[in-house]
């Protein structure tokens, strides 16, 4: 049975999780002058995406994406090559111009992931980052062309590669974004 092309992160095997990852740089796919991002910190909530609106290497299923405080991000070289893919999106991913890696999506609107940015972790240039470890939006990927009749084989390949697949976020993620709301709310405690 040929499998399918969830991510080349995923395909390869992880890379050994450095318990001690502290942060890196991210780099765009530009030969010359690319794009480097700092990143103060570790990663969460490492996942794979299957949304129409994440950046995916060539041939991918699935986006890899973490999130981190956007206080720990910062432009380090070539900022001028970053434009916004859609300044309407609740994330805005700060895309290169010239190779269309996305390198930073922060949430500046009022919501749960507000102050958090979305990246994509395979672009550090150092490796111990944290594995993802489920994927969400998976009945997305048929919005970007996917065969429907393939989603049990894929559920099943994303499982066997230690991803829990789900069709909107993780439970853990799902729960903080209710928590939020019912906060606001007022229905719980603040
Ligand atoms: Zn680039
Ligand atoms: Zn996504």
């Amino acid at each position: 049975m040929s499998s399918i092309a969830i991510h080349p992160a995923v395909d390869s095997g992880f890379r050994a999780t450095d318990a001690a990852f502290t942060g890196g740089t991210l780099v765009c796919n530009c030969a010359s002058n690319p794009v480097k991002v700092r990143i103060k910190g570790d990663i969460a909530h490492n996942h794979a995406c299957g949304c129409t609106k994440c950046w995916k290497p060539e041939g991918a299923v699935f986006s890899i994406v973490a999130v981190v405080p956007t206080a720990s991000v910062e432009v380090l070289e070539n900022g001028d090559k970053l434009a916004v893919v859609d300044s309407a999106a609740l994330i805005q991913r700060h895309a290169c111009k010239e190779c269309g890696v996305h390198m930073y999506g922060p949430v500046e609107r009022e919501h749960p992931f507000q102050g958090l940015s979305f990246i994509h972790p395979e672009r550090f240039q150092e490796s111990g980052w944290a594995k993802p470890t489920f994927a969400a939006f998976v009945s997305s990927i048929i919005e970007s062309g996917f065969d429907p009749a393939k989603m049990d084989m894929i559920r099943a390949q994303l499982k066997a590669s230690g991803l829990e697949p789900y069709d909107c976020l993780s439970p853990a993620l799902m729960d903080y974004i209710a928590t939020w709301t019912a906060k606001k709310s007022g229905v719980l405690a603040a």
